[in-house]
């Protein structure tokens, strides 16, 4: 099964209005590498500027609340990020799930959110090194997707990112056999709970994503993509890893 490979930025609280204009060779990028799908997840303040600067780009949020409405202060809803002409969300980043104490059942009801809008879902997904190094990490991360995974969902607006929490913004990754290890056992995982349909769900890896080490995590076998933080603030960086999974 081929899987159009998916690079997604995250700008985390990074950028300005000034910063959009990295947009504009990535936007570049992504129409010249026409077999690759190219998505940038911004903060909520910019993402109808960047929508509008490159209105051809994929703009996302990196978080919804999974509500619609109500009182909960200082958040936005899969509704209002569609508003302001996000086509998809980060659910679940590892910082999220640290700093506010996300839970599974919290990262499925957002993605469950998102796919009420008719939005696509990245739900993030990963170990810490404590539970690496007790030789936790497949436990942790297969236990993790079985909590997170949104009902219905399906390679059209649903993909994983594995992010192993000790290699986000650490500049450290995990071998290729690593990598290859745990998205196999994120696939058979996937393919235990929703059957073939898991053959159609893209496995991101992320996690100090660089031009370097591109093109040797992004042809991992059933790696179907990169998340990609700090690399993705500048299009100097970005549209390296863009072209290396084409
Ligand atoms: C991330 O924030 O999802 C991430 C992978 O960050 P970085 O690429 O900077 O490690």
């Amino acid at each position: 099964m081929t899987r159009r490979k998916l690079v997604a930025g995250n700008w985390k609280m990074n950028g300005s209005l000034g910063a959009l204009s990295e947009l504009d060779a990535i936007a570049e990028a992504a129409e010249s590498h026409a077999g690759v799908d190219v998505a940038v997840a911004v903060p909520s303040t910019l993402i109808a500027p960047a929508v509008s600067r490159v209105p051809a780009l994929m703009i996302g949020a990196q978080d919804v609340h999974a509500a619609d409405k109500g009182a909960h202060t200082g958040c936005i809803s899969a509704a209002m990020a569609k508003e302001a002409g996000a086509r998809f969300s980060i659910v679940g980043h590892s910082e999220r799930r640290a700093d506010q104490s996300e839970t599974d059942a919290d990262v499925k009801a957002k993605a469950e959110a998102l796919r009420g809008q008719d939005m696509q879902a990245i739900v993030c997904v990963g170990e810490t090194l404590d539970e690496r190094e007790a030789g936790r990490a497949e436990a942790v991360v297969t236990a993790q997707v079985a909590g997170s995974l949104p009902e219905g969902a399906s390679g059209d607006w649903c993909a994983i990112a594995y992010e192993p929490v000790w290699a986000i913004g650490t500049g450290r990754t995990p071998t290729a056999d690593d990598v290859a290890a745990m998205h196999g056992a994120i696939r058979a995982k996937l393919r235990a709970m929703i059957g073939d349909v898991a053959d159609r769900l893209r496995i991101l890896y992320g996690g100090s994503v660089t031009p370097d080490n591109a093109r040797e995590l992004l042809h991992v076998s059933d790696v179907d993509g990169a998340l990609v933080g700090g690399a993705s603030l500048t299009a100097a960086k970005f549209v390296p890893i863009i072209a290396a999974a084409d």
